[in-house]
Parts: C-alpha cells; sequence; structure tokens
C-alpha cells in the first residue's frame, strides 16, 4: 500500500529531470475556474514580486534566469492571453496578458522543488480559493511583496501571526463566512492503535482525549461548532476522517496525532501542512507511518500521474494551512516551552482531500521515555489543547478582519 502512494507523490512528469541552477520550468493548465501557471526553479526560493496591473500580471524575478522555455505564448483564452518575457540583466519579468473574463489572481509557494503558482480566475468566480492570497491591485509598477507561503519564524516573544493581507481580490464564498465549523480529528482508533510508548501508552487514547479536550475549549471560548471525526474508541478511514469535514462544510481541519522515532531523545511538537514532498527524510518517514493504516485505498493508477498535485483538494488552502500551522507551532513553543521542530510539510493523505484550511499537529513525542510520562499527564494534555484553542482564536479573528466580519 504504501509504495505505490509514495510513488504517486512523486513530482509530476514534464518538468526535465534535473535543471540547471538558473533554469526554470513553466507549465501552463487549464482548469475550471481559469487558468494555472507554475513556475518551478532549480534553485533556491529566488527573489521575486508579484504585480497585478491593468491588463497583466507581471512576475519579476531578480537575476537572469536563462532557460525559461518559452519568450512568448498565445493562449488566446478569456482569462489567460499570452505569455511574454522580457530578460534584462539584472532582472527577469514574466508578463501574463489577462483576457476580458479574468478577475483575480491568487499566488502560492511549494517546497521541495521550489515552486511559485499562480492561479487566473474568473470575475466573480465561486471557486472556493485560498483567503488572503489575493494580490492587491497597483495602478503602477510599484512593487507588492508577495508572502511566502511559509512565513518567516516569528519573532521571539510574539505569538502573533503576520499581518493580514489586503482584501482585494477576494473571491464571493459560496458558504457562511468566518470560521464557524471546525472539525478536529482524533488520529488512529480501533485496532489501529497508532505508535506505542514504551510503557504501553497508544497513540489512539492520547488523541482521543485531546480531540475531547480541544472541542471542549473551542465550543467554550469560541462558541463555534466542533465536530469530531470519532469520538470513542473506534477505527475510521483516513478518506472519512477528511469526508467528514467536507460534509460538514467545515471551515478548519485539525487532525491530532503523536510523534513516534527511531531515535528515543526527539522531543518536541511538530505542525504539518500537506505537500506532496515531505520537507526532508525525517517528515517523508513519519507520513509513510501515518499514511500505513489499514484502509487506505488504492491510488489511482499511473497514468493519472500527472494530475495528482492539481487533484489535490488541499492544493487550493496551502497558503491558508500554513498560516494556521505556523500559529499553532508558535503558541505550542512559546507555551510550553517545548523545543520547536518547527512548521513542516509532508504529503499526509488525511489531509489531500480536505476543502478548506488544514492541519496536522504531532503533539509530542510517544517514543521519548520522559514525553510518554507527560502525555500521561491530564494537565500536560489540557495546556497543549489550549494551546492550539488560543491559536484557532487567533487565525479566526485574522481571517474574519480579513472578511471585514470584524
Ligand atoms: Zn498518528
Amino acid at each position: 500500500m504504501l509504495v505505490p502512494l509514495l510513488t504517486l507523490l512523486l513530482p509530476t512528469p514534464g518538468f526535465p529531470l534535473s535543471l540547471r541552477e538558473d533554469e526554470v520550468a513553466l507549465r501552463f493548465q487549464s482548469v475550471a475556474q481559469g487558468s494555472r501557471v507554475i513556475l518551478e526553479f532549480a534553485g533556491p526560493r529566488p527573489n521575486y514580486q508579484v504585480e497585478k496591473e491593468a491588463n497583466r500580471v507581471v512576475v519579476t524575478l531578480q537575476g537572469s534566469f536563462h532557460s525559461i522555455p518559452y519568450k512568448s505564448k498565445n493562449f488566446n483564452e478569456p482569462i489567460l492571453a499570452r505569455f511574454k518575457l522580457d530578460r534584462g540583466s539584472r532582472q527577469t519579468d514574466l508578463l501574463f496578458y489577462t483576457g476580458p473574463e479574468f478577475g483575480t489572481v491568487t499566488s502560492f509557494e511549494m517546497t521541495a522543488p521550489f515552486r511559485l503558482v499562480l492561479e487566473f480566475q474568473k470575475k466573480e468566480s465561486r471557486a472556493a480559493v485560498p483567503l488572503g492570497a489575493g494580490i492587491p491591485d497597483v495602478t503602477s509598477r510599484q512593487a507588492v511583496q508577495v508572502a511566502p507561503a511559509i512565513p518567516a519564524p516569528p519573532a521571539e516573544h510574539s505569538p502573533q501571526p503576520p499581518p493580514a493581507a489586503g482584501a482585494a481580490g477576494l473571491p464571493v464564498q459560496p458558504k457562511a463566512p468566518g470560521i464557524q465549523v471546525i472539525v478536529v480529528d482524533a488520529g488512529h482508533g480501533g485496532v489501529e492503535v497508532g505508535a506505542k510508548g514504551s510503557t504501553g501508552l497508544l497513540e489512539k487514547d492520547i488523541t482521543l482525549d485531546m480531540a475531547k479536550r480541544i472541542q471542549a475549549g473551542l465550543t467554550k471560548s469560541l462558541g463555534v461548532r466542533v465536530i469530531l471525526t470519532r469520538d470513542s474508541d473506534k477505527q475510521v478511514s483516513l478518506d472519512d476522517r477528511t469526508a467528514i469535514a467536507n460534509h460538514e462544510r467545515a471551515d478548519l481541519f485539525l487532525s491530532i496525532h503523536v510523534n513516534a522515532s527511531r531515535a528515543d531523545k526527539a522531543r518536541g511538537a511538530e505542525t504539518y501542512f500537506l505537500s506532496y514532498q515531505a520537507t526532508d527524510g525525517e517528515s517523508r518517514a513519519l507520513a509513510a507511518l501515518e499514511n500505513n493504516t489499514i484502509g487506505v485505498e488504492t491510488p489511482p493508477g499511473n497514468s493519472e500521474l500527472g494530475l495528482v498535485l492539481w487533484d489535490l483538494a488541499q492544493s487550493h488552502y496551502l497558503s491558508e494551512s500554513s498560516k494556521l500551522a505556523e500559529t499553532i507551532q508558535s503558541n505550542l513553543n512559546d507555551l510550553l516551552r517545548i523545543e520547536s521542530r518547527g512548521v513542516k510539510q509532508a504529503p499526509f493523505k488525511v489531509l489531500m482531500g480536505a476543502t478548506m484550511p488544514a492541519v496536522l499537529v504531532e503533539i509530542g513525542f510517544i517514543t521519548n521515555p520522559e514525553e510518554e510520562v507527560r502525555l500521561k499527564d491530564g494537565d500536560y494534555r489540557e495546556r497543549i489543547a489550549q494551546a492550539i484553542v488560543q491559536s484557532v482564536a487567533t487565525f479566526k479573528e485574522r481571517v474574519e478582519k480579513q472578511q471585514g466580519l470584524r
């Protein structure tokens, strides 16, 4: 089961297998809501700006990129009309001329390899797109720096998330605005026990207790509706967990897990959002472990390989998911003074189908004997639950301010 799933998550074909440092692969896709452009970079994350002008969107890359595959390209589509390359010695401009039906452009980043994704959407598109990813209009070539998808770690003693982006370009949402419904997912359950501590503590029991604490905290302090994917010791498939969240039209999906490592000194919390490639070997191994549950369905055949990344519902929400992950990680570090293991990305199957911001929190290492003792302590678990509740409160406030609800 495990191997095909990971094979499925390899980079999309169509990009050269290896790119030189100054090479950029460029891909255009027509999607239901408009047009998508993916820039994949061989080298590290470049300095770049995205500007929306009257009839075009300009991506300015600092430096000269010699291997962009097109100098110009006509699409003659109502949203994206044509592409033109304007290369200078110090910077490279990619000009995307928009068509009469163009409404908004959103962008987000993906890592390993670094990719910049632009989504050109129709006017008054009702498609669900990431909140806060809208690029403000500018009338001149004045630069607008797009916030990176993975924000820089916040300054010490500053649990606040990055400032809200402008509300310009936010699409009409097909559902009630704000954060009203939250699904909390207690990892594992039933015969599928999850990770196990040296004294026999089981991940499935900790996650259920945590989910109930988080539910109580969110209900009490935010007055939101909180649904659990399981409220007893029973097995639920990974697909069903996300299906519950989608069916309930949840505004947030939080999956709670407990980490395991062969290194018994590994400690601390980790917050993840989805990527089709893991940020490092540890994350890859962890995702494999969490994905390898009973009930993982056979993935589609290899013929669909190229479609996989963009078939993932969650790919539309990565920007918001990364902000939520950053806030949770920051609060866990501040409140518990536990070692930061940072925000990471990995191909967790339980996050893939979620049509809302979604994160997975590994609250500690059950394989570390000291942490296993702490995880058995209800007060300790309550502090972690409260840190997560506080993070959701911060996220909710930011989203609702952005939507003009506060
Ligand atoms: Zn787990």
